[in-house]
């Protein structure tokens, strides 16, 4: 029996509700697939403030590392929002994304056939869209010195190094190599040199995936392009900040940001989360949609632990939940035969993951 240590992070507002969900599920795949999972639970954000007076507790950063990969919910909330930057909730979650060196941000847009009239966009634009778009998350203008804010100015920078663009690159190429070989690398060459320089490294890092076929896209017509006509892409591979943006604007493709999985991985421990955040405006109602986090702890199965098997389980349990029309609040317009909450929702997930 293969065994794996998940650390789980539920975090706030809505956190607590949707990461019990996803446990849920884990469990009844565990069963079936002859899995075992032991947890260990670990503070950040809002609740962790409250409880240790900082974001992110040095127990948190120890513990990640004595785990196989991290589950986790959400942070923040307007009960924070009011303390100094390096103290808020978000300070927490950034931090502890660099300390985890979890450099690659692997965010999958995919439409479900099941809630096609969900998205904004008309079905035959959006049907069949499968886009994985890949960020570099530890590099670039978040993170780039020296930063000021000043009395008449303000400034901060975007940098990145070879080996960052290198190693990003190749997470890319990965990905593709295992899909549909074909990489769209995002920048704005024509006005940034750190953008010239990422065009060139990964130039380079394409000559060794000779079957993948690379592309070159300026940011601002990417932007145009997903919303014109998705299908077009495969892996789209960018940094930190275009992919912060563009990795938003294909979410919506698939109609609502309670879908969507997100997995931040590196060369050690990954941390797998929904793209949403808190949701404080819902939080503690039972509404939440669970199923970003339950498809997040399905890419922990095959990113982490290579567990294709339980993964596609975990898949298929949600197309399933989806196409026999059962829906949490948010989706309830769109082809709706029952409305439930975010616990029968885990628990129908749970239950077809299971047979
Ligand atoms: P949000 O994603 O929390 O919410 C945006 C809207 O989507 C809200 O109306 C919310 O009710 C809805 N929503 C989000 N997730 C949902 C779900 N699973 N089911 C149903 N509806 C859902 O974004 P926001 O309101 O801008 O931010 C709220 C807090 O979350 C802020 O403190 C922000 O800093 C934080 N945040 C955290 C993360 C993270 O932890 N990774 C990411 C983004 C925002």
């Amino acid at each position: 029996m293969s065994s794996y240590k998940i650390g789980v992070i539920k975090g706030d507002g809505i956190g607590p509700e949707i990461v019990q969900e996803a446990v849920k599920v884990l469990d009844a795949v565990a069963n079936v697939e002859g899995l075992s999972f032991s947890y260990e639970e670990f503070l950040l954000g809002g609740s962790a403030i409250d409880a240790t007076g900082v974001p992110l507790p040095k127990e948190t950063i120890e513990g990640v590392k004595r785990v196989d990969a991290v589950l986790f919910g959400a942070i923040g909330g307007p009960k924070w929002d009011n303390l100094d930057r390096h103290l808020r909730p978000e300070s927490g979650l950034l931090a502890l994304r660099k300390e985890m060196n979890t450099f690659a941000n692997l965010r999958p847009a995919t439409v479900y056939d099941e809630l096609i009239n969900a998205s904004t966009l008309k079905p035959e634009v959006v049907e069949g869209v499968d886009i994985m778009v890949v960020r570099e998350l530890t590099g670039g203008i978040y993170f780039g010195e020296p930063r000021e804010y000043g009395k008449d100015r303000a400034y901060n920078t975007m940098v990145y190094t070879k080996e960052e663009v290198e190693r990003i690159a190749k997470v890319a190429f990965d990905i593709a190599s295992k899909r549909d070989k074909r990489v769209c690398s995002v920048d704005k060459a024509n006005v940034l040199e750190v953008s010239q320089f990422w065009r060139d490294i990964v130039e380079e890092v394409a000559k060794d995936y000779p079957e993948v076929e690379l592309t070159h896209m300026y940011v601002d017509n990417a932007a145009m392009q997903l919303i014109r006509y998705p299908k077009q892409f495969d892996v789209i591979l960018t940094g930190n900040i275009f992919g912060d943006i563009l990795s938003d604007a294909a979410s919506m493709l698939s109609g609502s940001i309670g879908l969507l999985p997100s997995a931040s991985t590196g060369k050690k421990v990954g941390l797998y989360e929904p793209i949403h955040g808190s949701a404080p405006d819902i939080a503690g109602e039972g509404i939440a949609n669970p199923i970003a986090t339950i498809a997040s702890a399905s890419m922990m199965l095959k990113y982490a632990f290579g567990e294709l098997s339980a993964a596609n389980r975990i898949d298929d349990a949600i197309k399933k939940a989806l196409a026999d029309g059962y829906r949490t609040k948010d989706l309830s317009a769109f082809d709706a035969k029952e409305v439930v909450s975010t616990s029968q929702m885990g628990s129908i997930i749970a239950d077809y993951a299971s047979k």
